[in-house]
């Protein structure tokens, strides 16, 4: 089954790339992690810090979702306040936008250790309508965040310095970041601890439970010996023989020729709230990344025909939105690929539903990369067995 189709823009940037040897004996460790996208190349760069960690990917890492990632990274969420409500206390919800932030921190202090390799900057995030009905959202959405200290600006027409109409924007200056999420995953792989436990070309097809361990047979029968197993597959559930741990869908996207000349304010990550939603951001080579158009992603193929309209209509909107870009500017890559949703926007990381030992990591949302990274920090205390004040919201055990 294909989780992703096209031409990912941002796996076809890389120049120098290194191949991990696939696994060719029996090994044994204290935590197996299961997949090798950005989700597991994060739990791995900080798991294998502390405890004896292996890394198998069936493929090459960074190659499924993640190359797709459009990658603005921002401390909100998918859903309005409001929304968010129903699922969530305030308390919890101000506890989500805060560890988004800390999440770019802690980005930011791995990049200043060891070098942007991977095109990392930090941005402004702009959160806009032009629809009446969801202006109301955003104006609302702004004063919580005004009033739980997030510092942001509200923006209507009057003062709109986007080179679009907006009925009601959120600007928030210290917002977001971007990178490239392939060349980041390569980034934390290669610095992780564990170098002589990370294997690509390895397909875990197997997973056997016994009295105080597991066995993790590869498709050519060698055999992982853990006691915990991490289970960072992105929405490819088929090692656990399931498809219902969260509901997925198929987002798309569009990415441009280089369009040197036309920049707005600060290089914002920019994300219209208006329903079927759009996000739009500038890449380092001038080119912009457009993308959204959800569909719900029901375990069959990704159909070829269905993804070309979308892309056509993204395009269409795209040149409307920027109408000065319409002459000059030409699509260059088409892609898309599956991601998973929860009623709280948050990822499910932790203790799994059917087994203890068996820990969920996968990031959900359009700020999957951003939950990923405060989400190791709850899988390390459950294997360390200490409370964390986050493992709440992402449990694979509340609702979804
Ligand atoms: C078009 C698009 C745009 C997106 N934009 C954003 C964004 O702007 N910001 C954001 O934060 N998130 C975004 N996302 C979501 C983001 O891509 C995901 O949250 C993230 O890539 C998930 O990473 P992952 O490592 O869990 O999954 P993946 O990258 O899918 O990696 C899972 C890996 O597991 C491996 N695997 C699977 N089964 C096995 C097995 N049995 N044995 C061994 N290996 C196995 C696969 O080969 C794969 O490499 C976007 C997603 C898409 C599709």
């Amino acid at each position: 089954m294909e989780y992703v189709k096209g031409k990912p823009y941002f796996c076809f940037c890389d120049k120098k790339i290194k191949q991990y040897k696939y696994l060719e004996r029996d090994i044994k460790c204290d935590v197996l992690i299961i997949g090798g996208g950005i989700d597991d190349a994060i739990a791995n760069f900080y798991l294998s810090q502390k405890f004896d960690v292996a890394m198998v990917d069936k493929g090459r890492f960074g190659m499924a979702c993640t190359s797709c990632a459009t990658a603005l990274l921002e401390y909100q969420l998918d859903d309005f306040v409001d929304e968010l409500l129903k699922y969530m206390t305030k308390e919890d919800i101000v506890l989500a936008y805060s560890l988004g932030l800390n999440a770019i921190d802690k980005i930011q202090e791995f990049i200043k250790r060891y070098g942007n390799n991977c095109n990392f900057a930090l941005r402004p995030t702009f959160l806009y309508s032009n629809s009446i009905f969801s202006a109301k959202k955003v104006k609302d959405e702004y004063f919580f965040r005004k009033n739980n200290g997030f510092e942001c600006e509200l923006l209507d027409k009057t003062n709109n310095f986007f080179p679009f109409p907006i009925k009601q924007g959120i600007f928030a200056k210290n917002g977001g970041c971007e990178l490239n999420p392939y060349l980041f995953t390569k980034q934390m792989v290669e610095n992780a601890k564990n170098q002589d436990k990370i294997f690509e070309n390895t397909n875990i097809t197997q997973i056997e439970k016994l009295t105080s361990h597991y066995i993790a047979i590869t498709n050519y029968g060698e055999r992982i010996i853990c006691n915990k197993i991490v289970i960072a597959t992105g929405f490819n559930w088929e090692v656990l023989g399931r498809d219902d741990l969260c509901k997925r869908y198929i987002t798309y996207s569009v990415v441009t020729s280089p369009i040197k000349y036309f920049i707005w304010k600060d290089r914002a990550l920019i994300h219209d709230a208006t329903s079927p939603y759009h996000y739009l951001r500038t890449l380092p080579d001038g080119r912009l990344i457009f993308g959204g158009e959800d569909t719900i992603f029901k375990g069959k193929p990704i159909q070829e025909k269905k993804c070309n309209k979308i892309y056509d209509k993204l395009e269409k909107d795209l040149f409307k939105l920027l109408p000065e870009i319409k002459n000059t500017a030409k699509i260059d890559y088409k892609f898309c690929g599956c991601f998973g949703t929860t009623l709280n926007n948050l990822g499910l990381i932790g203790e799994s539903k059917f087994d203890d030992n068996i820990l969920l990591f996968i990031s959900c949302g359009a700020n999957g990369i951003i939950n990923a990274v405060e989400g190791a920090s709850v899988i390390e205390d459950i294997l360390n067995k200490r409370f964390n004040p986050l493992a709440k919201l992402f449990s694979p055990k509340r609702e979804v």
